[in-house]
C-alpha cells in the first residue's frame, strides 16, 4: 500500500520518474500548493520496493508491505496445521 501525503509534495515527479515499474502518474489532483500530486496508475505495478519513499525529499510518501498469505503468522496450529 502506498499513502500519499498530497500537502507535503513539491511536484519534482522524482517518484514517477524513478520507479522502476512505472506505477505512479502525476494525477488531477491538487494540493495546497497547487501542485498536481502522484497517484499509483490504475493497472497498479507497485511492487512495493519503497523506492519513492526513500527518494522523495519531502517525505510525502510512505509504502507500507503488505504480507503475502502464506507469510502471515499463523495464530492457531492444531496437529501441526495452521488453523486460523
Ligand atoms: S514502491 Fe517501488 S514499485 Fe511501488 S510505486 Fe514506489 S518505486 Fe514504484
Ligand atoms: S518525490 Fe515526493 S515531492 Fe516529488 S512528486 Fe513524488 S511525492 Fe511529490
Amino acid at each position: 500500500m502506498i499513502e500519499i501525503l498530497d500537502d507535503w509534495c513539491k511536484g519534482c515527479e522524482i517518484c514517477v520518474k524513478r520507479c522502476p515499474v512505472e506505477a505512479l502518474e502525476i494525477s488531477e489532483i491538487m494540493n495546497k500548493k497547487g501542485v498536481r500530486v502522484p497517484r499509483l496508475k490504475e493497472d497498479n505495478k507497485c511492487h512495493q520496493c519503497r523506492l519513492c519513499e526513500l527518494l522523495c525529499p519531502d517525505f510525502a510518501i510512505t509504502v507500507t508491505k503488505e504480507e503475502k498469505e502464506e507469510e502471515k503468522e499463523c495464530k492457531l496450529i492444531i496437529g501441526g496445521v495452521c488453523a486460523d
